[in-house]
């Protein structure tokens, strides 16, 4: 039977499992229900299962009965600080938490692509690692994993990796959606503290004014984004948070903001790392102030291998027929720590629609949203081919 028509059968357990994640969703590094839930559901599969230290992953190897290579596929688990409003009959029974972002069907989908494939055991040219990975949404679960030995699990380093993703908008339920290069945007925080001197507010010659200052760093930030990056290889600086001072007579001692910085490339990531704190320094050297600015790398960006993408392309096309893939025309301003697995293993990472049928997607409400839907149609065809990735490209050896 073909892996599709497999995993059409096991449709109603992958929805079940997925519904169960659904209504108990936990946040961060830390979920030992959703942990217990995917162990239950691999129990019995010929798998060589590990549980993480830092925190509660699943590394899941299935050996197949012939040599060969092996690959990585990644299902992230984890849910968001959002209090659902679906009003689904499965929707989280926690306040405070939901499955916003779908990680719950990638989660359900990794476990039945493991049950498929474990079915195939004999025939398969090779070794799969599924990586049942928390902490997607910010706290970098990816490299924790990656550090407690994921892509060693196999016993040797992965030829290939690869992720899917719903996608409660825009894409139409069942099409999948991926790119070569920059599928998303690298994400870093920029955070600074302008020291002055303050005074009375009719004085400020007596006094150094860290807001003024300040307000030409916001400006200047932005000015550097058209003067010293390629505008066909973006950055996006967007200060998000400002604070100082507590009335209109008083000058401060000091004013503070946070940035978000996302880049399409390496280089441009690079670039940012190197640039913002100069300027940030010498704008305040240069007002006679002080001040310091922390750029941190949440992030990388994540690059889709030219050649896994295309075969990630001809694989949908091949099993469930070309007008089911779409190559994206530009990539997403989000980010993702996938990134942290595809810096080390050529891989591709695919977006999957999982709107609900008979809505519009351009209508839809985007992921992380309180009401955002997805629709457990998209569940087979992501289980699917989440197998077939695996199966057809350790047939290439
Ligand atoms: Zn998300
Ligand atoms: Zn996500």
């Amino acid at each position: 039977m073909p892996v599709r028509d497999e995993a059409a059968r096991i449709a109603g357990d992958i929805a079940e499992l997925r519904h169960a994640i659904h209504r108990e969703p936990e946040i961060g590094l830390d979920l030992p229900k959703t942990q217990q839930k995917v162990l239950a559901a691999l129990d019995g599969l010929p798998l060589e299962i590990s549980t993480g230290q830092a925190l509660s992953s699943v590394t899941a190897v299935l050996r197949g009965g012939r040599p060969g290579p092996a690959v990585l596929l990644r299902g992230d688990m984890d849910a968001l600080p959002v209090t659902e409003e679906t009003h689904l009959p499965y929707a989280s029974a926690i306040p405070g938490a939901m499955h916003a972002c779908g990680h719950d069907l990638h989660t359900a989908m990794l476990a039945g692509a493991a049950r498929l494939l474990s079915a195939r055991r004999a025939e398969l040219p090779g070794s799969v690692i599924f990586m049942f990975q928390p902490g997607e949404e910010g706290y970098a679960g990816a490299r924790h994993m990656i550090n407690e030995g994921v892509l060693e699990a196999a016993g040797e380093r992965p030829v290939a990796a690869y992720a899917l993703h719903v996608s409660s908008n825009r894409l139409a339920c069942g099409v999948f959606s991926t790119r070569g290069g920059a599928m998303l945007a690298a994400a870093d925080q920029i955070t600074v503290t302008v020291h002055g001197r303050g005074g009375h507010a009719s004085t400020p010659h007596r006094a150094a004014d860290p807001i003024v200052v300040a307000c030409e760093m916001v400006t200047a930030l932005q000015t550097l984004v058209t003067r010293k990056f390629d505008v066909f290889d973006p950055v996006v600086i967007t200060v998000g948070s400002f604070h100082a001072g507590t009335t209109d007579n008083v000058i401060p001692d000091e004013a503070r903001f946070w940035a978000t910085a996302r880049s399409f490339s390496r280089e441009a990531r690079g670039a940012l790392a190197e640039m913002v704190p100069r300027l940030i320094g010498d704008i305040a050297r240069g007002h006679g102030l002080t001040a310091e600015a922390a750029y941190a790398g949440e992030y990388p960006v994540t690059i889709n291998d030219a050649t896994e993408a295309e075969f990630a392309g001809e694989t949908i096309a091949t099993v469930f027929g070309a007008g089911r893939g779409e190559t994206a025309e530009f990539p997403i301003t989000g980010a993702e720590d996938f990134s942290f697995v595809l810096e080390q293993v050529p891989g591709a990472f695919v977006m999957l629609g999982a709107c609900p049928p008979g809505e519009d997607p351009e209508a839809a409400p985007t992921n992380h949203s309180a009401v955002a839907v997805f629709d457990d149609a998209a569940l087979a065809d992501g289980t699917a081919l989440y197998a077939e990735l695996a199966l057809r490209r350790l047939a290439r050896g």
